[in-house]
Parts: structure tokens; sequence; C-alpha cells
């Protein structure tokens, strides 16, 4: 299940050599054509301005069930509801936009999703989704009795297999006594719903480590650790790990997110593989700084959803794919200089 890579270029290849790992793609094919063969497209001329003519395309890997892994639903793992805590400590670092984008991809590739959005003062999962609108009822309404569960479940308006729950209305604080074992109490109401159980619950966890975190960490099994790549950031998702540990959660994958290539080349910012060094954690995905996330939150539009796919939305399905599979990299070789031409790396 473990994949180790080797990347010998600058980070941006070693982004797309997170693309090359088994089941992805070097550009986006149908999630599941028809066909089970999968051609690969020529690259644009726009990456070889200086050569007459274009060089072959790059080879694929020895193993043709690498190429056809992408062309079928990644398997399922682990029993289900997965309880998935998505959480840093540190506030910003992006917690809420992986939930909405790892999120609406396991919606795309067909699993059953419940977003909890438990930052209970500061809610904005609902606005990333566009869905703001739409939430008419909160579980703590579903709590005190005024409404039913699926009245406080909000179906996105694209992917219908994909629900958000708020905990609360904006600004307004945790209640007392509102607490793990109230979430508890929802998630197995959301477990022995009439619809079936969902294969996802994914809980945006609020920054912090007081009675928020603790409230939202108290259900899940699994974590996703968030992380960007400076050294407040690090100390908080090591505090973080630890306090994830000491309540029983031990698998914690992480996401290291804002990861900029030019700044890693100029030695101003860690590598990927530093983070990961420093934290000890199986990496579920390296998200590169991109200005469309921004763009997309402002139009409640998720990244995933963007077509042509970014670079930053690739990253998301790709960590998506690898949560469900369970499958993780536990070593990112990350050199800076480059060795050989450009399309060395895929075999050219
Ligand atoms: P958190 O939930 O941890 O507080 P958010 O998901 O709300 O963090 O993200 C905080 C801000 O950072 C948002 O404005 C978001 O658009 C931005 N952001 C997150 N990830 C990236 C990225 N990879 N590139 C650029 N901006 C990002
Ligand atoms: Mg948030």
């Amino acid at each position: 299940m473990v994949s180790s890579v080797s990347v010998s270029h600058t980070l941006s290849s070693a982004m797309l050599s997170l693309y090359r790992l088994p089941g992805a793609p070097t550009a986006k094919p149908p999630l599941f054509p028809s066909t089970s063969t999968f051609t690969q497209p020529t690259p644009p001329a726009f990456l070889f301005p200086h050569s007459k003519t274009l060089p072959k395309p790059p080879k694929f890997p020895k193993s043709p069930n690498a190429l056809l892994q992408w062309n079928r639903k990644p398997q399922l793992s682990g029993e289900t509801p997965r309880v998935v805590v998505v959480t840093s400590g540190k506030g910003g670092v992006g917690k809420t936009t992986t939930t909405a984008n790892i999120g609406l991809s396991l919606a795309r590739l067909d699993f059953s999703v419940v977003a909890i959005d438990a930052d209970v003062g500061l809610r904005n999962l609902d606005l990333l989704l566009g869905l703001e609108n739409r939430v008419n009822y909160t579980a703590l309404e579903v709590l005190n009795g005024d409404c039913r569960l699926d009245q406080a479940l909000v179906r996105d308006k694209r992917w219908s297999n994909f629900e958000l729950l708020c905990i609360s209305k904006p600004r307004s604080k945790l209640p007392l006594g509102f607490g793990g074992k109230a979430l508890i109490w929802l998630v197995d109401a959301l477990k022995s719903r009439t619809e079936g159980c969902p294969d996802f619950i994914l809980i945006d966890c609020p920054a912090g480590i007081d009675a928020g975190f603790i409230t939202a960490i108290t259900p899940a099994n699994e974590a996703i650790l968030i992380t960007t790549p400076d050294i407040t950031a690090l100390r908080d998702a090591d505090r973080v790990t630890g306090l994830l540990e000491c309540d029983g959660i031990r698998d914690i994958k992480m996401i290291v997110n804002r990861v900029r290539t030019d700044m890693i080349k100029g030695e101003d910012m860690m590598s990927v593989l530093d983070v990961q060094e420093m934290l000890g954690l199986p990496l579920l995905g390296a998200i590169p700084e991109d200005s469309e996330v921004i763009r997309s939150t402002n139009r409640g539009y998720p990244l995933v959803l963007n077509k042509p796919p970014t670079l930053a939305g690739l990253a998301f399905e790709q960590a998506a794919w690898r949560l469900v599979e369970q499958d993780t990299m536990q070593a990112v070789m990350v050199e800076e200089e480059p060795k050989r031409g450009f399309f060395s790396f895929f075999g050219g």
C-alpha cells in the first residue's frame, strides 16, 4: 500500500510526479471512460518552443495496471462510514478548502459523503460550496428536536451524493452541553438513516486545540492533518498530532498546502520532504499555492470542479484517491537541481 517515489527535478516536476503515482494520469482523462485503454495525448507545442519536431510522447511505466487504475472507481478500504476529521491546529492553512475539495472529489468518484462544518463560530464551508442560501436548519436544531436530521442536511447542487451539515448558525458560540457526545450522536444518526450509511463523514475542524477541537475529533477514527511549510504551522501540527494520538486516532495522514516551488528553489521555504521529516507522518498530498483556490473560494465553486483542472485541483483529486484506498506516500525525494531533461522522468 505504500508507494515510494523518487523525483529528480525541481518541485514543479515533483508536483507532476505526484500525478504519476499509480492511479495518476498526466492529463486528466474522463473518470470512467467506456474503453479500458487510455492513450497519452501529444504534449502541447508550447512546451518545446525551440524544437522543430515534437519529441516522442513519454513512454508509460512498466506496469500497464498502473495506468488502468485511473479508469476504474477506486476501491474503498476500511469500514464505512469512514469518519475523517480535517484538522491543523493553526488557522487559515486550508482545512475548509481541503474538506470542500476532497469531499466533492469523493462524491465525483461516486461515494456518498456528508461534510460536517464543526467550526461553530466561524463556519464557512457553506460559502466555499456555494450552499449558504440553502442552510435552513443546523445540527443544533436537530438536537433540540426542532427539525429532523434530513432537514438539516443540505444536498449539493451539482453532486446529490454530497451533503453538508452545519453545526450552528454563523457567529454563534458553541452552546454549553454541545460536545463530543452530541457529535457522536449525530454520526450515529447518519449511520442509521433509511437512505443508507454514507461512505465518508468529513469533519471540518475549527482552529486551535480547545473545546471546539476536542468536540470535532471525538467521533473520528482517522485524521487529515493540514499544514503549510512554515515553522508556526508545523509546530501547531506537531502538537495536534500528539493530541490526536492521545485520543486514540492513529491513522493520521498529512497534506502540505500552499507549496511554492520558486521559494523552495531559493531555499526560502521548506520542501515537502523537510515537512515530512519533521512531522513523521505519511503524506496524502502536496498542494501548490494557486490563485485559482482563492478565486474558486469567492465563487463558491470548489476547485476540483474547474475545467480544465488546475494543478492544485489535480493535487486534491489525487489526495482523495489515496484517501479512498488508504494509500500514502511514505517518502518523497525531492532534488532541487534537474539532472537530465524534463522528460527523463517519464522515460523520454
Ligand atoms: P482554514 O479552514 O484552515 O482556516 P481555509 O481553507 O479557509 O483555511 O483557507 C484560508 C485561505 O487560504 C482562503 O482564503 C483560501 O482561499 C486560501 N488558500 C487555501 N489553500 C490555498 C492554496 N493552495 N493556494 C492559494 N490559496 C489557498
Ligand atoms: Mg475553516
